[in-house]
């Protein structure tokens, strides 16, 4: 599985430091990450109210321009705790909305 990861911006803030729990669990292939997932790309909503599909737009550009592609879609922790605290994306319709632009699989949550 080639995945990218969609972050909180707020959370995971400029230096990534949000991010440690996502690397740790990639490193020992624990959480939602099993051994078959490669990360191509790591990204954030973009900042509230969120524009994730403009930025996963740009993020497969990108990727399409190297040959490479994404078949997956990770929603981070951080979103899940940022969605029971402050987030105003709706998960099910952007899970629902990914699915459809990029016919890709949604794995909701990344680490323990
Ligand atoms: S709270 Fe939600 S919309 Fe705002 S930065 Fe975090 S994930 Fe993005």
């Amino acid at each position: 599985m080639k995945a990218v990861i969609l972050a909180c911006k707020k959370i995971r803030d400029e230096v990534r430091v949000g991010c440690l729990n996502c690397f740790k669990a990639l490193s020992e292939k624990t959480g939602k990450f099993d051994a078959d997932v490669e990360i191509v790309a790591w990204t954030s909503c973009g900042g509230c109210p969120g524009i994730p599909i403009a930025r996963l737009k740009l993020i497969k550009e990108m990727l399409n321009s190297e040959g490479r592609d994404f078949d997956a879609v990770f929603l981070a922790g951080c979103i899940l705790m940022a969605k029971e605290n402050f987030c105003p994306m709706d998960l099910d319709e952007l899970e629902k909305k990914i699915t459809e632009t990029f016919d890709v699989e949604v794995i909701i949550g990344t680490h323990p």
